[in-house]
């Protein structure tokens, strides 16, 4: 008995073998979808004379039948198919995909499943058609393998043991195409979210380069407006079903030719064809997208959300310099009162140019330990004795002097800097403490921190070895935190100052009356002391108000059992009302300015022999 392919084939078994093998390799290659199933579709008309061949590829997203591979068909026949949704009398394959078994029209002529699609049929010289569902391992449906013919014939049971093997080879590519999608689209997409991750971005970024016809674009970058606050309210569970949300929305609002990115946290990104005039109306869009509550597990929740743009050309900027001002331009929508969004404007690449040079002199100060402090002392309001010194950061940068802690501080807090600077100046402090004379006992030394150093996993421990390895009391020294860096919901900030305390050092809240956290901060910090801002010191006695706000805060700060220490004391007259006040010490340019070490420990010394009052 002859076998089936013995019968059909053109190609002696073992060119059919080699043709299966060449295939197979193509799958284990990861060549092309497109160029594997043509392969086979050629295979198999060269094995079965007069028969075209085509295979279609089932899409779950749309559950439609995608253009495959084609053999002698004409490209017109695969546009025109391209698409199909299968249906209960679509031809043969729409058919044979939806009923997932095989459909056999021995004369399209007159069968009805060909109805509607009787003169396309016959445009193309077909008069019969088999049609066979191709079947993933899983059961799943992944395309169907078409088989055309100029005349009416029907299948042998050879034929059909023939046609399943070329079935096979196609379920074969096209699974394993699948996974191979699945896996990059993982490796590509946020799984919480479903939108593109950073290595999408990175992904399109790269490609987007390397084309010429790139024309440029705009890079957005957006970031929700106090969201760690409802994270830390709603619980990470009803937050991350938030962030879904929110995903969904900017995915809605996206265009076709828009990639949103999750990019991390709360932040996102959105790279989306450039064109000024719509600019404007593209975002303020978005912005009000996000008016509508979210309800997420049956709470409603009021979100809004800040953006950054920049127009980036691929051919002439590195896409990090625009994301960069991209982000730059958000942290000023956010200065500007958030729930808007800004443009990176030209004055603006003047300040990124200047920001990113000090970021690099800091980065080196850093790297050579050269980071100074200057110390400026505290004073007793009642005797005039110095009872310590904060120390004050400083950035010596030869070409232009001496720059200030407004312009590197908030630059080192954008970056990791900020994590080196603060324990450089902390050690700094530490080393200073050990190594002064016994007159330096009694006093205490301030060092700030900022919060984001704070937040940092192990600081309370890191400053604790630090003060150790210098045989320095931690009670010697006092951590001032800004109140205005604060946030309602900084947990792990307040646990960092609890264990700090524990570990017995002393805590200040910082610019107290500039933030909005006082009460609260005040009840579940147990500080030291208080440091009331000094533009209150500052209006003092101008109107009453001054004076209303720094009595209050003296008299919330005795209920607390803190003590008060007066920032920015400039004249002997703010010194008198405050000690009338109750204010037991202060700080300012009366006594003296931030002075380098030397010059302060002078000061001190020759302060303590001799105090004013
Ligand atoms: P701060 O901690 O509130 O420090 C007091 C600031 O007020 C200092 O500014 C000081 O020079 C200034 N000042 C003191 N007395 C007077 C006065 O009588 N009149 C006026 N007009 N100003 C006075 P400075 O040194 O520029 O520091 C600014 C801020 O930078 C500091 O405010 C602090 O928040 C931050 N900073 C400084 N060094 C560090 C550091 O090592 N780490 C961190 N995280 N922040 C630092
Ligand atoms: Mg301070
Ligand atoms: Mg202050």
């Amino acid at each position: 008995m002859k076998s089936a392919m013995q019968a059909h084939s053109r190609l002696a078994p073992e060119q059919l073998l080699a043709a299966q093998q060449q295939v197979l390799e193509q799958v284990a290659r990861a060549a092309p979808l497109f160029d594997t199933l043509t392969a086979i579709s050629r295979y198999s008309e060269a094995s079965i004379p007069t028969m075209m061949a085509s295979i279609l590829v089932f899409d779950d997203a749309t559950q439609s039948l995608r253009k495959g591979g084609y053999g002698r068909l004409p490209a017109t026949f695969a546009a025109a198919v391209d698409g199909m949704v299968p249906g209960p009398a679509t031809g043969s394959c729409g058919t044979a995909a939806f009923r997932r078994e095989r459909v056999i029209s021995e004369d399209v002529r007159i069968d009805p499943l060909w109805g509607a699609f009787r003169e396309f049929a016959a445009s193309y010289g077909i008069q019969s058609a088999w049609s066979s569902p191709i079947i993933g391992s899983d059961g799943r449906l992944l395309g169907v393998f078409g088989m055309y013919y100029g005349d009416c014939r029907a299948p042998t049971a050879d034929d059909l043991s023939f046609v399943d093997h070329f079935v096979h080879l196609a379920a074969v590519a096209i699974e394993r195409h699948r996974v191979d999608t699945d896996r990059d689209h993982q490796a590509t997409h946020d799984s919480l979210t479903g939108l593109g991750n950073r290595r999408k971005l990175e992904r399109t970024v790269a490609r987007l380069a390397a084309d010429p016809a790139t024309k440029p674009l705009c890079i957005a970058v957006l970031d929700l407006d106090h969201f760690k606050m409802h994270n830390e309210n709603l619980g990470h569970r009803i937050a991350d079903m938030l962030l879904q949300d929110v995903g969904a929305r900017i995915a809605a609002t996206a265009g076709v030719d828009d990639l949103p990115i999750r990019f991390g946290g709360d932040q996102f990104v959105l790279l989306t064809p450039s064109s000024n005039d719509s600019m404007h109306g593209r975002f303020s869009r978005l912005i009000t997208s996000f008016e509508q509550p979210f309800e997420v597990d049956g709470i409603r929740v009021r979100l809004s959300v800040s953006a950054g743009i920049v127009e980036w050309n691929p051919h002439t900027t590195d896409f990090e310099t625009g994301l960069y001002q991209a982000e730059q331009a958000c942290i000023a929508a956010k200065e500007r009162g958030r729930d808007r969004w800004v443009a990176f404007g030209a004055e603006d690449r003047q300040v990124v140019v200047e920001r990113r040079r000090v970021g690099r002199v800091l980065a080196d100060a850093i790297a050579a330990q050269k980071v100074l402090a200057h110390l400026q002392p505290i004073v007793d309001l009642a005797t005039g004795a110095p009872v310590g010194f904060e120390m004050l950061a400083r950035l010596v940068d030869p070409p232009s002097g001496v720059i200030m802690p407004s312009v590197f501080i908030p630059i080192a807090e954008e970056s990791s800097l900020i994590d080196a600077l603060g324990m450089s100046v902390f050690r700094s402090t530490c080393q200073l403490l050990a190594s002064a004379g016994p007159q330096f006992d009694g006093l205490t030394a301030n060092v700030n921190v900022s919060i984001r150093q704070l937040m940092r996993d192990g600081f309370p421990k890191a400053a604790a070895a630090a003060a150790a390895e210098f045989g320095v009391a931690p009670s010697r020294l006092c951590l001032e935190i800004t109140e205005s860096q604060w946030l309602d919901g900084d947990g792990p900030a307040r646990s960092a100052l609890l264990e700090l305390k524990a570990l017995g050092f002393r805590l200040a809240l910082d610019d107290f009356g500039t933030g909005y956290a006082s009460l609260s901060l005040l009840q579940s910090v147990p500080f030291d002391v208080v440091k009331i801002d000094r533009s209150f010191t500052a209006s003092l006695g101008d109107n009453g108000r001054g004076t209303a706000l720094c009595e209050a805060a003296l008299r919330m700060a005795a209920a607390c059992g803190m003590r008060v220490t007066a920032e920015g004391v400039e004249t002997q007259e703010q010194a008198d009302l405050l000690r009338v006040m109750g204010c037991q010490q202060g700080q300012g340019y009366l006594w003296s300015r931030p002075l380098p070490s030397a010059d302060a420990i002078a000061w001190i010394e020759k302060r303590q022999a001799q105090p004013v009052y």
